[in-house]
């Protein structure tokens, strides 16, 4: 049996051997899941919430727990695990209401009744990146098991403990063994089986834009549906009118939060020139003034990176000469620490500034007037977050309209709720999850006629 050696990112000690499932085990474990579609169908709308109530409970019980696992996993700071743990038990609960209002619609025809349904898929594989392994589990199981499908969730190779906990957790609460099944192994074998299986009828991808495009062009064969969650390289604009004190000071934050392994990560700042100089001079103390450290030290604002192998990708990224302007501080020793880093390349044609690190290193470049600063945005094929800082509201909504992304935030850096759509334009993905509609997307909707008249 192959298996997987999970690292805790902060000291580099084995925490624990996964066995990674084979694509035997995947294919069975897929037929046990469509086997199991029947009856989780029939299960009562209001029970159905009940199971998805009683899961969100089970893993705030188990809050902590679930947060010291992605702590020593994944080496998130134990502030972000508890919010992480947090989301998913509020996404359970949230998606608990949708089962009683799938309502579909009863349209006026003649000589009859016509009424929709809202069906489930099938069988759903979601399959989820390694930076934050519980969130986007959740954004994808909550919603499918609400509408009524089953579920097979991959997790990354690199992070697989919170999953397997979570599976355990649904299976307290009483949600049946094989309407939701946890499968850790590699994306290349369980993750390619959801792609090619015909039985699975949604996939769920969140992860880079590359495998996110074979994913696509792989459901393609079967016309599966696909929702993509992928890259992004957000751009943080900043006006000269802006409260330049507060953009500077929460900038770091915007972009190192999770050491920089967010896809939401604001890694391009652009400022205003008649405020560059002021904003830099603002930024460098913000910067240095980020706590890096062990990740489970309540004080700590950001960890270490996920492996090896990733920090040498983010180290390729500064050459000798590379445009530093200043960095704040890591760890020495075990751990795959990195720097605050904050560079100022010569163009925006600098890969620094167009390609995604998914490390702490942050580009800053200056513009000249609103439509300088739109067109900056907007040039790159990614469109998924940013944030807009400003004192005009005028300028605020304009700019915010002409911004190719999804998500976008005046005057702040947040980018998720779970009651509000979440999803990228361009290359950043296809298909919105979160909010009110996403329990939609797991469904397809049924149109019947009833003839009165025979
Ligand atoms: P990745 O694309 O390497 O892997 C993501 C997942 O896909 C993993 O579970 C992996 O095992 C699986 N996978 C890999 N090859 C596969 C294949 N051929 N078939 C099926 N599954 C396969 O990405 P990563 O390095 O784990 O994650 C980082 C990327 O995820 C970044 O680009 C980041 O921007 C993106 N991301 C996007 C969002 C979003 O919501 N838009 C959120 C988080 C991360």
């Amino acid at each position: 049996m192959s298996t997987f050696t999970v690292i805790n990112p902060a000291t580099e000690e084995v925490v624990q051997t996964v066995p990674l499932t084979s694509a035997e085990e995947t294919d069975a474990a897929i037929a046990r899941a469509r086997a199991a579609l029947p009856s989780w169908r029939a299960v009562a709308p209001g029970d159905r919430a009940r199971l998805l109530r009683r899961f969100a409970d089970a893993v705030d019980a188990d809050l902590e727990n679930l947060a010291r696992l992605e702590v020593v996993n994944s080496g998130h700071t134990i502030g972000n695990a508890r919010w992480e743990a947090g989301n998913v038990r509020d996404l359970l609960n949230y998606y608990s209401a949708a089962p009683e209002r799938l309502v579909g619609k009863q349209i006026p025809v003649q000589g009859g009744v016509n009424i929709t349904f809202q069906e489930p898929l099938g069988v759903v594989g979601v399959i989820v990146p390694w930076n934050f392994p519980m969130p986007i589990a959740a954004w994808g199981f909550a919603p499918a098991l609400a509408a009524g499908n089953t579920v097979l969730l991959k997790p990354a190779e690199l992070t697989p403990l919170t999953a397997i906990r979570i599976a355990e957790l649904a299976r307290e609460a009483g949600i049946p063994e094989d309407v939701f099944q946890v499968l850790p192994g590699k994306g290349s074998v369980v993750g390619q089986r959801f792609v090619t299986h015909p039985a699975v009828r949604k996939v769920v991808f969140t992860g880079s834009t590359e495998v996110g495009k074979q994913i696509m062009a792989g459901c393609a064969a079967q016309v599966k549906r696909v929702t993509l969650e992928l890259g992004g390289k957000n751009a943080n604009i900043v006006f000269a009118d802006a409260d330049l004190e507060k953009a500077a000071a929460t900038a770091p934050y915007g972009v190192f939060d999770n050491a920089g392994q967010d896809c939401c990560a604001r890694s391009r700042i652009l400022v205003e020139a008649s405020a560059y100089d002021r904003f830099m001079e603002l930024l460098e103390p913000a910067v240095r003034g980020v706590v890096v450290g062990d990740p489970g030290a309540e004080a700590t604002e950001m960890g270490p990176l996920i492996s090896a192998g990733h920090r040498e990708k983010v180290t390729g990224y500064l050459p000798d000469g590379a445009p530093v302007a200043f960095r704040g501080s890591a760890p020495r020793g075990s751990g795959f620490w990195f720097p605050p880093t904050v560079v100022t390349p010569a163009s925006a044609g600098d890969p620094l500034f167009t390609e995604e690190i998914f490390g702490p290193i942050v580009a800053v470049l200056p513009f000249t007037g609103e439509a300088d600063a739109v067109a900056m945005a907007n040039d790159t094929e990614y469109g998924l977050s940013g944030s807009i800082w400003t004192s005009d509201l005028g300028r605020a909504l304009r700019v915010s309209r002409g911004v190719e992304a999804g998500n976008l935030s005046v005057n702040s850096h947040a980018s998720v709720r779970y009651w509000t759509p979440f999803g990228g334009f361009k290359q950043s993905g296809l298909g919105r999850e979160l909010g009110p509609d996403a329990v939609d997307a797991f469904t397809e909707t049924k149109n019947v006629f009833l003839n009165a008249e025979l």
